[in-house]
């Protein structure tokens, strides 16, 4: 990185797990996101994909200084934070479907998502914004207990051993591990 690198700060994550990289008090010169082990950022030009950040460095780093460097050079406009934040993905009220629109519709990955789908059954959870993304791709996630909602892996969600997944559904409380036990069958083998 350069001595004029622009400096910036990664805002809070919208609920399809985007990071705002903004500059000065709050101008956005896009949004990075990860898709599997791919970083890819959302500019005034589009999308682009950095492909996997090089060994030691975070994706997000890899993502803002590559957007720092698009600014810098002209390639990329700014938006105010506000426009961002207004246009941000809103969890639906209806059914979601099986995939998430990124992923094939491959027999395998077809048999994940009714699995991962019978499992937030299981575990009073709903998908509101799009269908399995995979087991490692953020999810946004409606906890059924509470009214929570925000972004899930399904990988945490599976439960290791046999064993069902943490009672401590996520951040914020809940409704209490006792309460959450009791509520779901699966914590009473
Ligand atoms: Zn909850």
């Amino acid at each position: 990185m350069s001595a004029t690198t622009l400096k910036t700060r990664i805002g809070e994550p919208d609920i399809e797990c985007r990071y705002p990289v903004i500059i000065g008090e709050d101008r956005v010169i896009g949004q990075a996101y990860r898709w599997h082990r791919d970083w890819l950022v959302v500019t005034s030009e589009g999308e682009h994909n950095l492909r996997r950040p090089p060994k030691g460095t975070k994706g997000i780093d890899m993502a803002a200084a590559y957007l720092a460097e698009e600014y810098a050079a002209g390639r990329v406009t700014a938006v105010a934070l506000d426009l961002v934040l207004a246009e941000a993905p809103q969890p639906l009220n209806g059914p979601v479907p099986l995939l998430h629109p990124r992923m094939p519709a491959s027999p395998r990955n077809i048999a994940g998502a009714k699995t991962a789908f019978a499992g937030l059954t299981e575990h009073r959870w709903r998908a509101v914004l799009h269908g399995f993304p995979g087991s490692d791709n953020p999810w946004c996630l409606l906890c059924e207990l509470c009214g929570w909602s925000g972004v899930r892996y399904w990988s945490h969600h599976r439960g290791r051993n046999g064993n069902p997944p943490s009672a401590h559904r996520h951040e914020g409380g809940c409704i209490g591990e006792d309460k959450v036990r009791a509520l779901i069958p699966a914590y009473q083998k």
